[in-house]
């Protein structure tokens, strides 16, 4: 055992099942560890690094905020976090309205809270039950563990829940479990954890207009498949509908914690209603600023589609070469998997796949997950694939 890992396991609590191999440095898509052996990383610290590590534009904005300001608090109007809200709502396209965090618990908490004071304030009686899919993801605080649908996620070490969460399995069975308390649907448009699940365009869109008319709310968590992670800079822009409140986090800081609930309901809070002590401060808020600015260009010059496209023939390639692995290629955009046959082969390629220097993700459903930087090189992808297909023949 090295000494880091001794000094981990000595004093931070053991909530991970943690692989001890110590990064140092990062440039693109790629990872050095305190050996200098390189790794490919497919995976971007789970979605966050969207735009690589150690982006020179990144590196310089965080630097020159470092130097100048990092925190002020809430009370305060702070530059960097009005302009990135402006800049979010006018790249959506919607008419909202941004409160900023720390996370995607954090993102979803809020969009919690926002559905609870409609629920509250909109009707005659109180609404206050959200519905959300069997195989979701929303988050680990609390309220956040109990609105992820994954019954073994609901530990009774942890117990008691906040009441208000009801689970179906599929967005057909939404409609039923409407009861009069109901007011809110929560749902990932590509669910994540849940195995890179993509839903039907149209199921979503009716389902959207279904809620819209009895003023009900829809709320997308894309702590995900937000910040362009689909090739759009929101999935909700993909699936075109238009939900009440929309969360990101993952990949807006580009590695620097933040989250946001944006939102239709642009009274809901008033002073007093909601708060975050470190949630949009100057760093993380200019670290958003950079990374909207980096992948819009990326976007506009087509170079984000290419990617795209040069990733997902690999996959579709893959699963169509080796059935006795794959049953099949799922995913939108960079965000991308494959089926494995059963959780054995699943392990095992994501050993193998370490082992040869390129780091993917699992996922529900045995999913291996890709999540690249989105500014991944076509060069970065071809080495990265070059190692899988190596890893897969060692199985
Ligand atoms: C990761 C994730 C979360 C939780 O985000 P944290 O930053 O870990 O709190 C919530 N929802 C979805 C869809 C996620 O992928």
């Amino acid at each position: 055992m090295s000494e880091l890992e001794q000094v981990d396991r000595d004093y931070v609590l053991g909530s991970y099942a943690r692989n001890y191999t110590n990064f140092v440095r990062g440039e693109g898509a790629k990872l050095y560890d305190d050996t200098g052996r390189e790794f490919i990383d497919f995976g971007s610290g789970i979605g966050v690094c969207s735009i690589g590590h150690a982006h020179p534009k990144l590196s310089e904005a965080l630097c020159d905020q470092a130097s100048k300001l990092i925190h002020v608090s809430n009370l305060q109007v702070i530059e960097p976090q009005a302009r990135l809200a402006e800049r979010i709502v006018k790249l959506s396209g919607y008419d909202m309205r941004c409160f900023f965090g720390n996370s995607g618990a954090e993102a979803n908490e809020a969009a919690l809270k926002i559905a609870r004071k409609y629920g509250e304030t909109a009707f005659d009686t109180k609404r206050y039950k959200v519905i959300t899919l069997k195989h979701s993801f929303h988050g680990r605080t609390i309220t956040t563990v109990k609105a992820t649908g994954q019954k073994e996620m609901h530990k009774p070490d942890f117990s008691p829940y906040p009441a208000g969460f009801a689970y179906v399995e599929s967005i057909d069975a939404i409609y039923d479990a409407i009861d009069d308390e109901t007011v809110a649907v929560m749902i990932e448009l590509v669910q994540g954890e849940g195995g890179v699940q993509p839903f039907d365009k149209g199921e979503v869109q009716d389902l959207a207009k279904f809620l819209r008319s009895r003023d009900l709310l829809l709320i997308v968590d894309e702590v995900q498949t937000g910040v362009y992670r689909t090739g759009e800079f929101l999935a909700s822009q993909l699936y075109e509908i238009e939900p009440d409140i929309i969360t990101l986090a993952k990949g807006l800081g580009g590695g620097v914690p933040i989250g946001v609930a944006m939102t239709r309901l642009k009274e809901i809070f008033k002073p007093g209603d909601h708060g975050s002590t470190f949630g949009g401060n100057y760093l993380s808020t200019r670290a958003g600023l950079t990374v909207l600015e980096v992948l819009k260009a990326e976007q506009d010059r087509g170079a984000l589609a290419e990617r795209i496209e040069i990733f997902s023939s690999y996959l579709k390639g893959l699963a169509e070469r080796l059935p006795e692995y794959f049953t099949e290629a799922v995913g939108l955009g960079l965000m991308r998997g494959l089926r494995c046959v059963d959780a054995e082969i699943q392990g095992a390629i994501l050993k193998a796949a370490f082992d040869e220097g390129l780091i993917v993700l699992k996922a529900g459903r045995n999913t291996v997950r890709f999540l690249p930087p989105l500014t991944i090189t076509r060069d970065e992808i071809d080495e990265g694939f070059k190692r899988f297909e190596k890893a897969l023949a060692t199985l």
